[in-house]
């Protein structure tokens, strides 16, 4: 007993560790990328313009890994509260919107009526965003992305979010949500861990059906 006791105590710290260490390590981050931006103006450095964007780029990066990393070891009991799921997705959909990068992507919704439940929304927002970029960025050629919300039975809320991107084959569908797993040049391979932990957090099941003509995830929540 005495020593599950003390795992516990030292997974916390452990995340609250993380926590600070990385909110540290961001403000140098952020003086240096300042100083970066201001020799990358300066004509004697010319010739290394290149090597600046790549710094600053680089730079980035490290503080999406950082942020996508205290979502995810940020371990705060969640406030829940009852909220209409159809209005959090509408009121959201300009932020997902500036996700779009190519002309012919679209986000599209099929929200049908719903009761109110128990959730979190700052973190259902970060699931549902999460889900969007990927579904985005499995359509290089352009497609469109839909959600869609409806009372699956009287106990199951089903919130789907399909792209019409190239699949995930089954070799890859065995790892995703394990943090830092990805397949992309740029990706951190931490959304999915994330959507994962929020889901748990939320008592709500994640289901991946996936073929050669897109992929559809399946979240659902239950309200009793
Ligand atoms: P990242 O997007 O940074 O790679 P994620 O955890 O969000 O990390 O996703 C992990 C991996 O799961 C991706 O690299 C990709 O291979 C795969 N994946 C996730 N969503 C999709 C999708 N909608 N279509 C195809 N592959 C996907
Ligand atoms: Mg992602």
């Amino acid at each position: 007993l005495e020593t599950e006791y003390s795992y516990i105590e030292n997974l916390k710290t452990t995340s609250e560790l993380a926590a600070s260490v990385g909110h540290e390590i961001r403000n140098p981050m952020t003086s240096i990328r300042g100083f970066l931006q201001m020799m990358q103006k300066k004509s004697e450095y010319n010739q290394h313009k290149t090597f600046f964007d790549l710094m600053i780029e680089e730079l980035d990066r490290a503080n999406t890994i950082i942020t996508e990393y205290l979502l995810l070891a940020r371990s705060k009991p969640m406030k829940p509260n009852a909220e209409n799921l159809n209005d959090l997705i509408t009121r959201i959909m300009p932020l997902l919107k500036t996700s779009v990068t190519i002309i012919n992507q679209d986000i599209n919704t099929d929200l049908n009526e719903i009761p109110k439940f128990l959730m979190n929304g700052k973190e259902i927002r970060q699931l549902i965003l999460n889900f969007v970029r990927n579904a985005l960025e499995a359509m290089p050629n352009g497609g469109e992305v839909k959600i869609t919300t409806k009372l699956e039975n009287e106990n199951t809320v089903l919130l789907s979010i399909s792209d019409q991107g190239l699949g995930i084959p089954p070799e890859i569908i065995k790892k995703i949500g394990t943090p830092f797993f990805t397949t992309k040049e740029n990706g951190t391979g931490l959304g999915l861990a994330i959507c994962y932990n929020i889901a748990i957090k939320h008592n709500a099941t994640i289901n991946i059906d996936s073929s050669e003509n897109g992929t559809t995830f399946y979240i659902r929540f239950q309200l009793k």
